[in-house]
């Protein structure tokens, strides 16, 4: 039962971790029975896909993009996105700044950094982020709001490296914070932890965790 599974997670997570149901490739229905059973926060990783779920469905829901967003699509969800977890570029900063700007709104964004051995996953070096923040341009964006990081550990059973990862994160987050943040309260999330290594994560410092397939069930 989605709902049940829904109960036992929330029962694992303490209070100040926020859980994003991460609904991705499941049908409306599925969403709606994790809904009713009180689920406010969603994470799709396709925009086009995020768009008709909320186009359908109730409108106090709280859709967190987490997957690659190309410039070409911010577009579509700027009018409703409550976070951004996968800002990894400079351009893509810019165009959800423009966007924002043009339906009056200060989207919330997280920086996503490279953590995970593999070569595969998108994301920021430290370096890159300081650039990015240090830039004239950067403070010149008065539609979007930084409030964290994100970042995806490696698949793999071998737990002692999927924590050192989560330990970079959240060294990354501390490091800027004091560099760059420090006196932005809103600057506070660490988004890290899945299905499979969720509780870890929150070990080591996640303040929000993308669960999916523990909710819905495998892909
Ligand atoms: C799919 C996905 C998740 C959820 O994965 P599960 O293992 O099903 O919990 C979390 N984060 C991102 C970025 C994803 O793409």
């Amino acid at each position: 039962m989605i709902s049940e599974n829904l109960r036992n997670i929330q029962a694992s997570i303490p209070s100040h971790v926020t859980l994003v149901a991460v609904s991705k490739t499941k049908p409306v229905v599925a969403l709606m029975e994790v809904y009713n059973a009180g689920q406010r926060v969603f994470g799709e990783n396709k925009v086009q896909e995020m768009c008709e779920k909320y186009d359908v469905m109730p409108k106090d829901i709280q859709w967190h993009l987490i997957g690659h967003l190309q410039t070409n699509k911010v577009k579509y969800l700027a009018p409703f996105v409550a976070l951004i977890h996968s800002v990894d570029s400079f351009k893509l900063l810019q165009e959800i700044n423009k966007q924002a700007l043009k339906n009056n709104r200060v989207i919330d964004c997280l920086l996503q950094f490279h953590i995970a051995q593999e070569e595969t996953k998108f994301g920021l070096s430290e370096n890159e982020a300081s650039e990015l923040v240090l830039s004239n341009e950067f403070k010149l964006m008065k539609n979007v709001r930084i409030v964290g990081v994100m970042g995806m550990a490696s698949f793999t059973e071998d737990n002692e490296s999927v924590r050192n990862e989560f330990q970079s994160l959240k060294k990354i987050f501390t490091n800027l914070k004091n560099k760059f943040f420090s006196k932005e309260d809103c600057f506070k999330e660490i988004s890290m932890g899945m299905s499979g290594d969720y509780l870890l994560a929150i070990e080591e410092g996640s303040t929000m965790v993308r669960v999916g397939s523990s909710i819905f069930g495998a892909r």
